[in-house]
């Protein structure tokens, strides 16, 4: 029997008539002949309550209990599904991530899957069980201790094991109906993509847009799996949501496929280190080893043999960056007369696997942010994405101008 992969995220299975609602869908799916694997996320909001819960007993927790508490709210959706598929005649089990197993790195909170074997599920589709329905999110480490694999850590799960069992497809089932040319809630005119190559879906994802789990996207890239993103309250036919697929599939393209912002970041400035050899490194290895997400980095041209040092990160990642620096110009290892934080500050970045071809992207980005008087404080660019830095407060207003100066409310023509 061919498999098909389903995923329903937190809202989709928000309540019990919800749950009921998807299960529906999974029977359709086994009535068009296939043997269907189900992952779940945890009922909508409860991650969230588990990860609180975690957090007001210790803040500097130990991350295998974290797991042990947070991969919970999982649990309880994938017996729900298959209770509510077996009351519809469906022959369905549930698994934890552990029954798989599905093996994991010893990265807890942030674990990576290593294997999913497949004669367990097998073994049972094969005596007649239609529907293995699985907690996403969570897995088992080396260390023999349940491990859960970062926030939005289903998608992943989902597109891992339509992988291992060579599924037709995977939907990820959700309270949007697609990808978007960019976040509809700030701005109207966004488009619902029909495509999107795999290339752009993971700049997206990284760039902040929230849909996939940017892992996801790089599994399916890796192992080719038909990724589609689709509404689980909408009635669907065959070309529903979005297909997420390789850019030799997708004929007509904008230089530009959407646009994607990350609201929370900061700028910090290292005002006057030496500008010797190894300075980077004595600056970025701490901030690293302090788990500073690192992401744009500027470095000024010296005066006298002195430099200023930019770097953008997360803004709650702040404190940590602060302690680091602190702590490595006390050992002598770096000097600097000033740390700069901008807090501030947001990402907005433009991406297209067009801008291969396409010259004079950048400058186009540049000057409709200059025709908004939006001042730029840092850039960065790859081959298919230009990213800017710019007040927070500019940011709406930035996403509406680059989404109308590329004509993103257009389909290519
Ligand atoms: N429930 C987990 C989270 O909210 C995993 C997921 O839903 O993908 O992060
Ligand atoms: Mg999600």
């Amino acid at each position: 029997m061919p498999v098909l992969v389903m995923k329903f995220g937190g809202t989709s299975v928000a309540t019990l008539d919800r749950i009921r609602r998807a299960a529906k869908r999974v029977g359709r799916e086994v009535a068009n002949g296939y043997d269907v694997i189900v992952i779940v996320s945890a009922m909508a909001g409860e991650t969230n309550k588990l990860v609180g819960f975690v957090s007001e007993t210790s803040p500097f927790f130990d991350a295998r209990e974290y797991d042990a508490v947070v991969s919970s709210g999982e649990n309880v959706t994938a017996g729900l599904m298959a209770l509510t598929l077996q009351e519809m005649d469906i022959p369905a089990r549930s698994w934890q991530g552990w029954q798989v197993p599905l093996r994991t790195t010893d990265a807890h909170a942030a674990a990576r899957i290593e294997e999913i074997p497949t004669a367990n599920i097998n073994a049972k589709f094969a005596e007649g069980m239609k529907v293995a329905v699985v907690a996403g999110f969570q897995g088992i480490g080396p260390d023999n201790r349940i491990t859960t694999l970062g926030r939005g850590g289903s998608d992943t799960t989902a597109v891992a094991f339509a992988a291992a069992f060579g599924a037709e497809r995977c939907d990820i089932y959700t309270d949007v109906d697609g990808v978007y040319t960019t976040d509809p809630r700030i701005c109207g005119k966004a488009r619902k993509l029909e495509k999107i190559a795999f290339e752009e879906m993971l700049e997206l994802a990284s760039l902040g847009a929230k849909v996939l789990q940017t892992r996801s996207v790089e599994l399916a890239m890796r192992y080719k799996v038909r990724l589609r993103v689709l509404s689980s309250f909408e009635d669907n036919n065959e070309t529903a949501g979005t297909l997420v697929c390789d850019e030799e599939d997708i004929v007509e393209q904008n230089a530009v496929a959407g646009v994607a912002y990350s609201r929370d970041e900061a700028k910090m400035t290292l005002i006057s280190v030496a500008d010797r050899p190894g300075i980077a490194a004595a600056i970025f290895g701490p901030l690293a080893e302090a788990g500073v997400n690192v992401d744009m980095i500027v470095q000024n041209i010296s005066e006298e043999g002195r430099t200023d040092m930019t770097f953008s990160c997360p803004v709650d990642h702040v404190k940590r960056a602060q302690r680091a620096m602190e702590e490595a110009a006390a050992a002598g290892h770096i000097n600097y007369k000033e740390l700069i934080a901008d807090t501030d500050v947001c990402k907005v970045s433009i991406v297209g696997i067009g801008m291969r071809s396409h010259a004079g992207v950048a400058a186009k980005m540049f000057g409709s942010l200059r025709d908004e008087g939006i001042n730029i404080k840092v850039i960065t660019t790859s081959e298919i994405k230009v990213s800017v830095l710019i007040d927070r407060k500019y940011m709406e207003l930035a996403v509406q101008a680059l989404h109308d100066a590329f004509g993103l409310d257009r389909a290519p023509a």
